[in-house]
């Protein structure tokens, strides 16, 4: 039996209202029924799973339910989350021809939702899937939990490869359970998907231990290890820790690195963030989320603080202008110079100076109160251990190489894919990726 994560109650994610709730069967209906099923469809060019979109759809508008969502999960096995976390607006439903007829585009992500959430409720994955393949004998370790370890991981073991998944952490899914905004899809949600791929059999999850390179200690596992035991590895790292901003006064209480408050207020019974002012700096979809997800947690005041123009913020126009419906700010060109505090070492407030081409001008500095500050500004890497595998080679950012087309990297039983490849993408990326993949590991290892 594998152990199955349960989230503790008391968390602070569990105040957030469900931003785009399940559609009614009706309300499903009524909206399938709006697609012309377009030949060609540009839905299903801009799918990186390439999801078969008018079909799933044509099947909700005949109550053929359960035919949607074995339509969803044969080109994505984690089609419930990516319902919900896709950013629809940039892929499928932006390409939707409505769009060009200065029309609502389909909602395809909320029928998704309701034809995965739905089925899956009333049936087991297993079910939906294709019939399990016969046992092959082959083995393959995959490193890290994430959504591109868990969508391999599913794949293989419906073609009859076994599987060990290690994760470092105690909590398992990767940023799927403890990145996603909350008011999009619970950690717990993520994790009965989880389950439910977990449940696929044949795959071992063992969470608290890391791969490491060299000797490992207690609650770790050597990269040679898996070399030796493993027919094959899948490297799913995802990023590393938030990146610091590097001014004076920055460490201490008050400043925390986005991504981590996120996984925190997600996971951590019983934290509590004091004050009513938070400044977020960045402006990517990490900065958006957390001023969100902050100004909805009940801070008065919540202000991104971005160097440049809107024009040139990496976050999404949509999810800028949901943060802003919800009462978030935007502060364009503004550094914080400084994070100030007082002798007790308790945060008082930022200098934020005017910038000029994302540089601070000089002499324009002033004083601004803050209660918290959420540093959005990047994520590191964590490829570091994937150079212990021989031959797996690093872009100049610290990606893992692989070839594209097959996702295998310098060593030819190394795989890859997700965030530690692409540098920071989608869930659905992570999924296509470990696709591509696994379909390769298959040949290697002398499956079909
Ligand atoms: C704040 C935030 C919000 C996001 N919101 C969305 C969204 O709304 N929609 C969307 O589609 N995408 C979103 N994303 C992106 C999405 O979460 C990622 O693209 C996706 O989770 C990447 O999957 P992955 O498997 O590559 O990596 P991850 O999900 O990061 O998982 C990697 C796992 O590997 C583990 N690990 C790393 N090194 C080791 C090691 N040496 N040994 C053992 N375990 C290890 C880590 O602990 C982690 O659990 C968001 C990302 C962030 C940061
Ligand atoms: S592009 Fe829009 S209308 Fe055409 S098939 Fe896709 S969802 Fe339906």
């Amino acid at each position: 039996m594998h152990p199955l994560t349960v989230l503790p109650s008391g968390r602070l994610e569990q105040q957030f209202d469900d931003k785009k709730p399940r559609y009614t069967a009706a309300e499903a209906i009524t909206e399938a029924n709006r697609c012309i099923y377009c030949v060609d469809a540009p839905c299903i060019k801009a799918c990186p799973t390439t999801i078969d979109i008018p079909t799933f759809i044509h099947k909700i508008s005949t109550e053929n339910v359960k035919g949607a969502a074995r339509t969803i999960l044969a080109e994505n096995i984690l089609g419930a989350s990516c319902a919900r976390v896709c950013p629809v607006e940039e892929l499928c439903a932006g390409a939707c021809v409505y769009n060009a007829w200065g029309r609502e585009p389909i909602a395809i992500g909320r029928l998704q939702r309701f034809a995965t959430e739905a089925t899956l409720e009333k049936a087991p994955l297993s079910s939906l899937l294709p019939a399990k393949k016969p046992a092959t004998g082959k083995k393959v370790a995959l490193v890290g939990s994430g959504p591109a370890s868990i969508a391999a991981a599913g794949l293989l073991a419906l073609e009859g490869v076994q599987s060990v998944i290690f994760e470092k952490r105690a909590i398992p899914g990767g940023l799927n359970t403890l990145g996603i905004a909350p008011y999009k899809q619970s950690g717990q949600a993520a994790l009965d998907e989880l389950h439910q791929v977990l449940a696929l059999g044949g795959i071992e999850l063992r969470t608290g231990v890391e791969v490491v390179a060299g000797a490992a200690g207690a609650g770790q596992v050597s990269s040679d290890t898996l070399l030796k035991d493993f027919d094959g590895v899948f490297l799913g790292l995802g990023l590393g820790p938030d990146s610091k901003l590097g001014v004076p006064g920055e460490q201490g209480a008050g400043v925390y690195g986005a991504v981590d408050l996120i996984e925190r207020i997600k996971a951590e019974p019983g934290l509590k963030l004091a004050g009513s002012r938070a400044f977020v700096i960045g402006g990517g979809n990490t900065a958006l989320d957390i001023a969100h997800e902050l100004r909805l947690l009940g801070f008065q005041d919540v202000a991104l603080v971005y160097r440049r123009e809107e024009k040139d913020m990496s976050g999404y126009a949509h999810e800028l202008a949901h943060a802003r419906e919800d009462g978030a700010r935007l502060l364009e060109n503004r550094v914080v110079t400084e994070v100030l505090r007082d002798a007790k070492g308790a945060l008082t407030g930022v200098k934020l100076a005017r910038a000029k081409d994302g540089k601070a001008l000089a002499g324009t500095e002033e004083t601004v109160a803050v209660d918290l500050i959420a540093v959005a500004i990047g994520q590191s890497v964590a490829t570091g251990v994937a150079k212990a595998f021989a031959g797996v080679q690093l872009d100049a950012k610290g990606r893992v190489v692989v070839d594209p087309k097959t996702h295998r990297t310098g060593n030819p039983k190394v795989w890859s894919g997700g965030d530690c490849v692409n540098g920071g993408k989608e869930v659905v990326n992570g999924v296509q990726e470990a696709k591509l993949a696994v379909k390769d590991m298959l040949s290697a290892l002398g499956g079909k």
